[in-house]
């Protein structure tokens, strides 16, 4: 599995072909890559737990799971830094493109995080997210956000690429439907 997801370019992949691949089915129990457990989170219950959060902490309720996010994306990344190098010796830039677009595409279409679109040009990388989860469950809550709201996509995809490519990177949500956008969209520029 993990050989796919390092060698081949998985972005016209089916959501089946793809769940077949990396997701392991046991008694409910779902395993990504054969042993990372999975479950499956209503849109609602997402949203919701942002705003019972910002009750709480108020604005840096978005720093709290932006922060732990690229935290959590970033050991996913080096360690698939780590595992390729270790098998096939060192991970040159188109590779790195190519994997972290492939996890995007996993997360977008075994996760069901949204149809993910990745466009790389020479400094900057624009995630399109049609459907986001995160702004799903807002749009479902009828809460109507000021600011892009999708933090943990942000977050995740951020620290992919900054374990992926061992560097620093910034990076923002410039468009989000929960804010009034008709997509969600992220830039990410190497620091
Ligand atoms: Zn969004």
């Amino acid at each position: 599995m993990f050989e796919i997801l390092v060698n081949e370019d998985l972005t016209d992949m089916s959501e089946g072909e793809l769940d077949k691949i990396f997701v392991a089915h046991e008694e409910g129990i779902k395993r990504f890559l054969g042993r990372i457990p999975l479950g499956c989170i209503y849109a609602t219950f997402l949203a919701g737990l942002y705003v019972e959060m910002e009750k709480i902490v108020g604005r840096a309720a978005k720093g709290l799971i932006v922060n732990a996010s690229k935290n959590r994306g970033k050991v996913a990344g080096m360690a698939i830094r780590k595992r390729y190098e270790k098998k096939y010796g060192k991970m040159d830039e188109d590779r790195v493109k190519m994997v972290a677009r492939n996890m995007l595409t996993v997360w977008g279409k075994c996760f069901g995080w949204g149809k993910m679109n990745f466009k790389i040009n020479d400094s900057e990388f624009i995630l399109e997210v049609e459907d986001s989860l995160e702004s799903t469950g807002f749009i479902k809550l009828k809460v109507k956000r000021e600011q892009p709201a999708c933090w943990m996509l942000l977050g995740y995809t951020w620290g992919l690429l900054e374990g992926l490519f061992n560097s620093k990177f910034v990076g923002d949500e410039v468009e989000c439907r929960a804010s009034g956008g008709s997509i969600c969209r992220f830039v990410f520029r190497t620091e």
